[in-house]
């Protein structure tokens, strides 16, 4: 199970998919998805375990979300803030694994194999 590219989701419209609101990069399979996250920070977003066109920086600056520590992550596309990856990881909530992304549904769109539709509708 390796990562999906770009064209293999391309050429398979039936497949769901997530893409970047802003500049409609894809991002992950709905496959990848995993469940809703919140921390007690009150931020929501979903839980990726494998996505594309998301970059770390090297000299990111640490932050904790929730009682884990995560870099800021970006689109590829467009440079916008997408959500965090979890680099460190608390065992007092088992909940996410190390190398998890965590996306603000509000960030993404999802084509439903049909159309475009909101991301956090579903
Ligand atoms: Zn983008």
């Amino acid at each position: 199970m390796g990562m999906p590219l770009l064209s293999e989701v391309k050429n398979d419209p039936t497949q769901a998919f997530y893409i970047c609101r802003i500049c409609t990069s894809q991002i992950a399979l709905s496959d990848s998805f995993n469940y809703y996250y919140t921390p007690e920070t009150g931020l929501t977003g979903g839980v990726f375990d494998e996505v594309v066109n998301v970059h770390v920086k090297q000299s990111a600056q640490l932050r904790k979300v929730g009682l884990h520590t995560t870099v800021d992550a970006y689109c590829l596309g467009c440079g916008n803030h997408l959500g965090w990856k979890f680099v460190k990881i608390s065992k007092e909530d088992p909940s996410v694994e190390e190398n998890m992304i965590l996306l603000p549904m509000a960030k993404l769109l999802m084509w439903d194999g049909y159309q475009m539709v909101s991301a956090e509708a579903t």
